[in-house]
């Protein structure tokens, strides 16, 4: 999603539909060092952010995106090291976070993701997206190189398809996608199980990190902590207390959506533009039950 403020909707999806042109040569321009050997790549007018690990066996990046953003991020991390990439890990199933893992085969990375990302991308072919070489499983996984452990974990169905948070434990430091976008509405027009997003969040609030660079933001700070977690399933929570103190006040489906107020995130981005359409998410979550939803998915270490 686009980090500056558009005037609605259909700004918001032409920025998803159409892959951002980056130019390779301002890379180093839009890397932030998180850690020793840990960096955030991205641009932040197009609002799409990448990790990157640096060790002495070579990198880990996270998140390709798309073919422009690939080539921009392997620039910035040939700026850092001359070590090769060895992996290439995906967040998620979707389209404009999974393009442009070529740009990281050619380098001889070794691309990996859940699963479930992996029959999604099988079945929905794209273009600009390469289908990983490891389908990973369960809920867990480790992977060590030159001394750094990052951390694998499967979230459920809250977002998406195979849906990955990566953790640092030594650093401290996570990696989250689409999920938690501090300081902004929720992104919830498609494809969020709000009941799963609820446990997902809880469940990332118990684990041991304190920094984490997230796949968006609209703060200012471009490192975000784990307060963001906590906020976002605050808001999810929040807009449905509010639902419900309205339908008791008498407030009908209908006027809902023009109705509610949040008055505690008038200053979070999108708050005029999405409010209305998380509120008919919320309605519709409510009304009708979580979805999307699949049988036989793994969430906190049980097979459904
Ligand atoms: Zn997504």
């Amino acid at each position: 999603m686009k980090m500056l403020r558009t005037k609605g909707l259909l700004a918001v999806l032409v920025t998803i539909l159409a892959p951002p042109m980056m130019n390779a040569a301002a890379a180093e321009e839009h890397v932030w060092k998180v850690a020793d050997g840990v960096y955030r790549y991205g641009n932040p007018n197009y609002g799409y952010f990448s990790m990157f690990v640096v060790t002495d066996e070579g990198v880990i990046a996270i998140d390709p995106m798309n073919t422009e953003h690939s080539k921009g991020m392997l620039k910035a991390i040939e700026n850092v090291t001359n070590r090769p990439v060895r992996y290439l890990l995906h967040s998620h199933n979707h389209w404009d976070h999974s393009k442009g893992g070529q740009v990281f085969r050619d380098q001889g990375a070794k691309i990996i993701a859940h699963e479930e990302a992996v029959e999604w991308m099988k079945d929905n072919p794209h273009p600009e997206l390469v289908l990983p070489d490891e389908a990973w499983t369960g809920v867990r996984k480790d992977i060590v190189l030159g001394g750094k452990v990052i951390e694998l974990h499967s979230l459920g169905m809250n977002h998406g398809l195979g849906m990955t948070a990566f953790l640092l434990p030594k650093e401290h430091i996570a990696y989250i996608a689409d999920i938690v976008t501090p300081n902004r509405m929720l992104f919830s027009i498609a494809d969020f199980n709000i009941k799963e997003w609820i446990r997902t969040l809880a469940e990332l609030e118990r684990m041991n990190f304190q920094e984490a660079v997230y796949s968006h933001t609209h703060a200012k700070e471009p490192i975000g902590t784990k307060r963001d977690v906590t906020q976002t399933r605050e808001l999810i929570e929040d807009l449905q207390a509010a639902i419900i103190a309205e339908f008791k006040k008498g407030t009908s489906f209908y006027e809902m959506s023009s109705t509610l107020k949040l008055p505690k995130y008038e200053h979070w981005d999108f708050y005029d533009e999405w409010l209305p359409i998380n509120v008919w998410k919320m309605m519709f979550h409510m009304e009708m039950g979580p979805f999307p939803w699949r049988p036989n998915y793994m969430h906190d270490g049980i097979k459904q």
